[in-house]
């Protein structure tokens, strides 16, 4: 069978590009020659594979220009954003060459013993099923963790975004990577499900993790259970945003809008429900109409764009039905709703207020530009409300320092960000609670999660 996979552009519709997807002969290559680099790699210097890191980073640096308008192409970022991912890419690789000496350094621990201590050891192979809507940054934040600390990656990217995928693939060879070591799998969506299980199945492969979907997740981390092999997963979040009577509203709003329509609204931590104080609520959905007024949509290229097309039709349809369901539950549309009509996958900045439990924009994790607005009679409602969803990435609150760390330390999350924004930072553990996921990435949690984490003794 000669399958492929074709991606297209969801600012206009058109196809980009048609690859041929990996048949089982190609999946077995790329298993083998993964399964051989990672043998020779956990056994090179650690200085060595960090030499590597900074030569990605460089590459990333010299290409971002190219890189960032495959992204635009490819899942319709606006052009602005793209480079900011590519560059954010390009400051990790530096951050993990920089601090991995000390994340993967022996930790001697006294005991009885006369030496002790842990040793974080490479596991081998390890396949990562990642999203398309940061198609660089979540498979680098994954890959420069567990490249550096020694193992190989077997990447099986969103079909949407199939040129990014190799062209990642292409990067680390570039870098310097030995063969194999970093290889993308071309697989069609009917596939998927097939190909995850062989994989995971393989006796080659050691752990899993994917960033996705809690669908996706619940599957592929059931399968890696059942061969008893360790699983990292970023899943969905529905975020609140919670705006205290003490807080400096207008700040909060305006750091509303970007926490809500970055990427379009299609990111794991954006900003998804707004949890105002009673006393503060109309002032800040004054201001907060007043930055979504002034938000550009249009051509994703066009670096002047703020909001670009959303990446599938399907998201298009799920999103807008998303927000019709919670009018007819009882929410107050007050701006956008709709689809644009136009030729690609298009969707109106949306705001709903009035969103209570029970309706789909407060119950379900919106991927999309569609803010949720929750009114609280006073602390403790807003408490029992940012917790009213099962799940817990990242929560920001806004008030007096004491007050919003106060009432956030009650919020169950992964992060909690007081008069700020929720963002990864390399230098920080990233992941969340309940049906977010579980593990961590990035800074030292992140890269000692693919390791063997070896207690050594000497009597
Ligand atoms: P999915 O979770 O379906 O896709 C993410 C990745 O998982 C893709 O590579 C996908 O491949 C793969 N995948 C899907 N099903 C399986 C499976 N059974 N076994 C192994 N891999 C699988 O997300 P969608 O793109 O469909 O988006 C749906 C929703 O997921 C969004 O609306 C959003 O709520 C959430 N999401 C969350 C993200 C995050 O950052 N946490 C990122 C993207 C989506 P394939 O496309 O071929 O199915």
């Amino acid at each position: 069978t000669n399958k492929s996979v074709t991606t297209r552009n969801p600012a206009t519709g058109e196809a980009l590009a048609t690859y041929a997807a990996h048949d089982e002969a190609a999946v077995e290559e790329a298993l083998a020659q993964a399964s051989a680099a990672a043998q020779a790699w956990g056994a090179t210097s650690l200085t060595d594979r960090l030499a590597m890191l900074r030569a990605l980073g460089a590459l990333l640096t010299e290409r971002r220009a190219e890189y960032a308008a495959l992204i635009t192409a490819e899942m319709g970022k606006p052009i602005t954003e793209a480079l900011g991912e590519i560059d954010k890419c390009a400051g990790n690789c530096e951050v993990v060459a920089d601090l991995a000496p000390h994340w993967l350094a022996d930790h001697e621990v006294a005991s009885g013993a006369t030496r002790s201590w842990l040793s974080y050891e490479p596991l081998g192979v390890v396949f990562a099923v990642m999203p398309w809507n940061f198609p660089f940054w979540q498979v680098l934040r994954f890959a420069c963790a567990a490249l550096s600390a020694g193992n190989a990656a077997l990447l099986k990217h969103s079909p949407d975004v199939t040129g990014s995928a190799l062209a990642i693939e292409t990067l680390f060879a570039d870098a310097g990577a030995p063969a194999g070591l970093f290889r993308s799998l071309v697989v069609p969506a009917e596939d998927v499900a097939a190909v995850s299980r062989r994989v995971v199945e393989d006796a080659r492969v050691a752990a899993v993790t994917l960033t996705g979907s809690e669908r996706a997740g619940s599957s592929l981390a059931s399968l890696a259970a059942a061969q008893i092999k360790k699983s990292v997963l970023e899943l969905g979040g529905s975020d609140p945003f919670v705006v205290l009577a003490d807080a400096d509203v207008p700040a909060a709003a305006a750091t509303a809008v970007r926490a809500r329509f970055t990427n379009t609204g299609q990111s794991c931590v954006c900003a998804k429900r707004f949890v105002v104080h009673q006393d503060v609520a109309d002032e800040f959905v004054e201001h907060f109409l007043r930055g979504v007024a002034a938000l550009t949509v249009g051509d994703p290229t066009d670096a002047a764009t703020t909001v670009g097309p959303m990446a599938r039709p399907d998201l298009r349809d799920g999103i807008v039905d998303q927000v019709e369901r919670s009018v007819a539950q009882g929410a107050r549309l007050v701006t956008g709703g709709g689809a644009i009509d136009a030729p690609g996958c298009w969707v109106e900045p949306t705001v709903l207020d009035d969103v209570r439990p029970g309706m789909a924009a407060f119950d379900e994790e919106t991927f999309g530009p569609v803010a949720a607005i929750s009114r609280a009679r006073d602390d403790d409602d807003a408490v029992e409300l940012a917790n009213a969803t099962t799940f817990g990435l990242g929560a920001s609150v806004w008030g007096g320092d004491e007050h919003a760390l106060a009432i956030g330390r009650r919020i169950r999350s992964g992060a909690l960000f007081v008069n700020a924004m929720v963002a990864s930072d390399p230098r920080l553990p990233f992941g969340g609670v309940g049906r977010s996921g579980y593990g961590r990435e990035l800074s030292a949690e992140g890269v000692r999660e693919f390791t063997n984490v070896r207690t050594v003794v000497v009597a």
